[in-house]
């Protein structure tokens, strides 16, 4: 007979929020002050040497040396456009590899964070759609892509500073429920990023349970990916709409917004010629939303390389965003940014995979 022993996987230490932490080092019989010191070393000093965290006990380091990780993204792809936006395609090996990407305002710097390696979804217009669901990110990946662009821009001496974090990169972080929690309670967790559940947003699909868990669980800000204002075409567009309506989405959102601390909901809607675009949409938007506190973000449909749809005309997105600001909602128009650098959202993936299928090296696809 054969026997094997398989080693316990190493614990990954960058993961853990404050719960997890807790209750591994209550399992080693440590205090729990500890718990907070491990987290200050890791996300606030980002030292990421054990041995270098002198005011833990020598016994425990060498508990951790021995039995946990730390492990940081590496960077295949790192591009500036002229507009400042930066990108990065991040992996953690394997060949699996995400989009960060750091878009610069006037009075902030928003990180846009993916949470998985292509996604299930399949929304139509959406380019990681296209590309299909590889994996779950581990909660150590969600918040390694904060750590990556926190040393990045430190080290261009620019001055420049994530303040914000959008859970809007690749992939559907509801559908990765456990791990998105852990990493956006680590940002903005005091003894961690320390970042206000303002500045850290989560963009869902919708889908509905998750969504009354998170309630329970979280209270970082909200946004909803909504596209269409019925469900024939929410349907067509959303997919996952079939299995969640609008009868039960909204409900879900409106019971958030009551839940938690927050006066809205972020409502997100790409705008697609000829296809959600029109005046009627408008109000019927408008007949949704009416009893939901909220917010609406309409964002011009950034085209790919084989995308079905074209983005409306400047103009019609103006009179769409007049018709709901005249009905008293708070209405943006996305600014759309770093597109030298790269089209939609998950294209750059898409590039980087499609020319390496093709055999060429990581050398020609990071093109600095
Ligand atoms: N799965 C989550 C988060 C990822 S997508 C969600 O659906 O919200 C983040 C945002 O980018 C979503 O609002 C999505 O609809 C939008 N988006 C995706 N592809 C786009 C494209 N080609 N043009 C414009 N917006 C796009």
């Amino acid at each position: 007979m054969m026997s094997s022993i398989v080693a316990p996987e190493a614990i990954d230490l960058l993961g853990l929020d404050e719960p997890a932490l807790n209750s591994l080092l209550a399992e080693w019989g440590e205090k729990p002050f500890r718990g907070r010191q491990l987290r200050q070393w890791l996300h606030q000093r980002r030292v990421y040497d054990l041995e270098q965290m002198t005011d833990l006990a020598k016994s425990l380091r060498a508990r951790l040396v021995e039995q946990a990780n730390i492990r940081l993204p590496e960077a295949i792809f790192d591009r500036e456009s002229s507009d400042g936006t930066r990108k990065w395609l991040l992996t953690s090996g394997g060949g699996n590899a995400v989009e960060t990407v750091y878009i610069p305002e006037r009075d902030r710097g928003t990180l846009c964070v993916s949470s998985q390696v292509g996604c299930a979804l399949d929304c139509r217009f959406c380019s990681t759609g296209k590309q299909g669901f590889n994996r779950n990110l581990t909660a150590g990946e969600i918040i390694g892509q904060l750590h990556y662009a926190t040393q990045a821009l430190e080290h261009e001496g620019r001055g420049r500073r994530v303040t914000n974090v959008v859970m809007m990169g690749m992939g559907e972080p509801l559908a990765n429920f456990r791990h998105v929690v852990a990493a956006t309670n680590l940002m903005v967790d005091p003894f961690a990023w320390g970042l206000s559940r303002r500045r850290v947003t989560l963009s869902t699909v919708g889908l509905v349970p998750a969504l009354y868990r998170l309630a329970e669980q979280s209270n970082i800000s909200l946004a909803v990916s909504l596209h269409a204002p019925n469900d024939a075409l929410r349907d067509e567009i959303v997919p996952i709409n079939k299995k969640y309506p609008l009868s039960e989405l909204i409900p879900a959102c409106a019971h958030y917004c009551d839940r938690t601390p927050h006066r809205c909901i972020y409502w997100e809607y790409v705008m697609l010629d000829g296809v959600n675009d029109h005046q009627a949409h408008a109000d019927q938007l408008i007949e949704l939303l009416r009893n939901v506190p909220s917010k609406i973000n309409l964002i011009p449909f950034n085209p790919f390389p084989g995308s079905d749809y074209r983005c409306s005309p400047r103009d019609r997105i103006t009179r769409f965003a007049d018709r709901l600001q005249r009905a008293g909602f708070i209405t943006t128009i996305r600014r759309t940014r770093g597109q030298d650098i790269d089209g939609a959202c998950g294209q750059l993936v898409g590039q980087v995979i499609n020319l390496r299928n093709r055999g060429r090296g990581s050398a020609a696809v990071s093109g600095n």
